[in-house]
């Protein structure tokens, strides 16, 4: 990871986020009160504006400025949820260059800024529940002395299959906890858009 690439991985968050927009919105819309497309959408586009004119040296300096823009942009439990994952990520990686291990533990201190600031864990259908597989499959991957790509790669469909684990789960935290059981049977927002982060840093890294 280095500038260039945190900077196109942030690019390819926002494409993704653009592109699923109504669908993210829709998964709000069952369990939810329907803006997760929109809080999403409108914190990467701001984030890419402000990335667009800001000279950084090092990826941590590139993601440290997205989380403080999704923070003072999102209204929504989302903005300050992954305005501080991405903080943290990016004080994390303060060198030109990070490889698969460091990113690794960048990756593990923006999963405890969200346990921190929201109190949820594993199972409380939350996007946690694609974050912690991800992260805990990037950590294997580089333990096991992987490549960025391939770490990436089997992070991105740990991701996806942690978010299709949270169709089943009934809501323990956020607004969609207040439906209790009614909340079983559909798939997480956040769940999905964490899916989204992880599969666009897959198809930046591959992509380079
Ligand atoms: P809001 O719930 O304020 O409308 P969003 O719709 O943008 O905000 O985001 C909802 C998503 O945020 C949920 O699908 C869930 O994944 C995530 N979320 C909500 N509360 C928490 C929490 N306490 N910890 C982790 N993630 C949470
Ligand atoms: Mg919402």
């Amino acid at each position: 990871m280095d500038t260039d690439l945190a900077r196109t991985w942030v690019q390819a968050i926002a494409a993704a986020v653009e592109k699923h927009k109504d669908h993210l919105t829709q998964l709000d819309s069952a369990i939810g009160d329907a803006d997760h497309g929109v809080n999403m959408h409108r914190g990467f586009s701001a984030a890419t504006t402000a990335l667009a004119d800001y000279e950084a040296d090092t990826p941590g300096s590139v993601l440290a400025k997205t989380g403080n823009t999704l923070i003072s942009s999102v209204g929504g439990a989302s903005g300050p949820l992954y305005g501080g994952a991405f903080r943290a990520i990016g004080k994390a990686l303060d060198t030109p260059t990070a490889d698969t291990r460091q990113f690794a533990a960048a990756l593990a201190a923006g999963l405890a800024s969200v346990q921190k600031l929201g109190a949820a864990a594993p199972g409380d259908k939350t996007m946690i529940d694609a974050y912690a597989p991800a992260l805990a499959t990037f950590q294997q991957q580089a333990d096991a002395g992987a490549d960025f790509a391939a770490a990436a790669l089997a992070a991105a469909d740990a991701a996806e299959k942690g978010m299709r684990t949270t169709t089943p789960m009934q809501a323990r935290k956020g607004r969609a906890s207040y439906l209790g059981a009614r909340s079983i049977g559909h798939q997480d927002p956040g769940a999905t858009s964490t899916a989204l982060i992880f599969r666009a840093l897959a198809e930046t890294v591959v992509a380079r």
